[in-house]
């Protein structure tokens, strides 16, 4: 649910500036695949999904120019089909990549940095309808500041991403790894392979499934023997929820497949796991300047319910300053959130630049990055 319908589909950029100039309050829409209300407005709503066009393939580069409302399930076959892969990808196809890159949306793997990572050059409308190209090696610390943008920066309206040859993958699923085995050999367990994730149900002492993804060719390979830190490998497609039917997961069992149906879990869904990704200097990823472990949760419906629970596993993880993902629920405080992204005061700054009175932002801004 959204708080207005009042949504404008734009075109080309031309609309988008137009449309930005007339009105006085907005938000950038994605795929909508946000759990909290950080996409959302109470004024007006603005798509660019039409805008979903591959603008230009730089070989030489290794780049690819995308409008902004392409989906990585838009993008990835056409890649694949050029002979070219990403690094990463989240656990489902389906956002957008303006949107994903917008809230720092990750995948696994100890030296895959999150989605945003790849982002080379960037262009934006600004709140007075001015056009902006910034990139990674022409504008330095603005650049990393602005592509974790949280659509507070502007609309952006095309992005470059950074590619490389393409790549085949296997994926091998694991049950039943002791949480004694996580806790002595985490390092090991999650360097095993070029993607690694966990997951558990939290019912017993123990990770239902390790789901392991290793490229074929090249690089750190995974030798898939019987049995894995104590976990057993499964000798049968798993949905990480193993009584859910896996129909709509990626391939398992190692039969080998291309990147982009082995990097997403799933062909269609969501689903609780754990997993690592590298560190980068984009200003409010969770893992600037440090890697992390990242953890999230699959709620049951019922906020009443969560909005009590989310506070105890807050305070079980602020010893380790653990930073919320920007698109999921969190209670964190404004003044904790400041704590622990460090660049936050320089985001807001430079924000302002871009979009001095605030047309970009709404509730979520206001409350937890501006503090009004
Ligand atoms: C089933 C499911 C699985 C998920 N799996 C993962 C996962 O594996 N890893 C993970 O990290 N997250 C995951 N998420 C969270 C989600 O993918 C991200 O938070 C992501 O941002 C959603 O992208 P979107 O295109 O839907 O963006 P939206 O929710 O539509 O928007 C997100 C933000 O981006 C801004 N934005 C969008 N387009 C533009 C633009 N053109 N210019 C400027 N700002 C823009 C919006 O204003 C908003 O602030 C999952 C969510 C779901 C529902």
């Amino acid at each position: 649910m959204y708080g207005t319908d009042r949504l404008y589909s734009a075109n080309s950029l031309q609309q988008v500036r137009d449309y930005v100039k007339r009105e006085s309050n907005l938000k950038v829409l994605g795929t909508r695949h946000c759990f909290n209300n950080i996409a959302d407005s109470t004024h007006n709503l603005l798509s660019l999904k039409a805008m979903d066009e591959v603008v230009d393939l730089d070989t030489r580069a290794a780049t690819v120019t995308v409008s902004a409302g392409i989906t990585y399930g838009q993008l990835s076959p056409y890649l694949h089909s050029k002979g070219f892969a990403l690094h990463n990808l989240a656990s489902l196809p389906h956002i957008s990549v303006a949107g994903a890159c917008s809230t720092a949306t990750h995948g696994s793997g100890e030296k895959n940095g999150n989605l945003a990572t790849a982002v080379s050059a960037l262009e934006f409308v600004t709140a007075v309808g001015d056009f902006v190209k910034l990139s990674r090696q022409q504008d330095g610390d603005t650049f990393q500041g602005a592509v974790i943008g949280l659509g507070a920066i502007g609309v952006i309206t095309k992005l470059a991403l950074d590619i490389q040859p393409t790549f085949m993958m296997r994926q091998y699923v694991y049950e039943n790894l002791p949480l004694n085995e996580v806790k002595e050999h985490f390092d090991a367990i999650a360097s095993s392979a070029y993607s690694v994730s966990l997951f558990t149900d939290w019912q017993k002492q123990r990770m239902n499934e390790v789901w392991i993804k290793s490229r074929v060719e090249g690089g750190h390979s995974f030798d898939a023997g019987p049995a894995f830190f104590g976990a057993k490998l499964a000798t049968r497609n798993l949905h990480p929820i193993a009584e859910l039917s896996a129909e709509n997961c990626t391939e398992q069992m190692g039969v080998p497949g291309p990147w982009f149906e082995r990097l997403p879990h799933f062909r269609m869904g969501f689903t609780p796991s754990a997993g690592k990704d590298a560190a980068d200097n984009l200003w409010l990823s969770p893992c600037y300047k440090q890697p992390c472990v990242t953890i999230h949760f699959t709620w049951k419906p019922d906020w009443p319910a969560v909005s009590k629970l989310l506070p105890v596993i807050e305070k079980e993880l602020a010893p380790f300053n653990a930073r919320p993902h920007w698109g999921k629920l969190f209670n964190t405080s404004p003044a904790a959130l400041r704590s622990i992204y460090e660049k936050l005061p320089d985001f807001i700054q430079l924000s302002t630049k871009y979009d001095t009175h605030g047309k970009f932002r709404n509730e979520f801004l206001n409350k937890n990055i501006f503090g009004s």
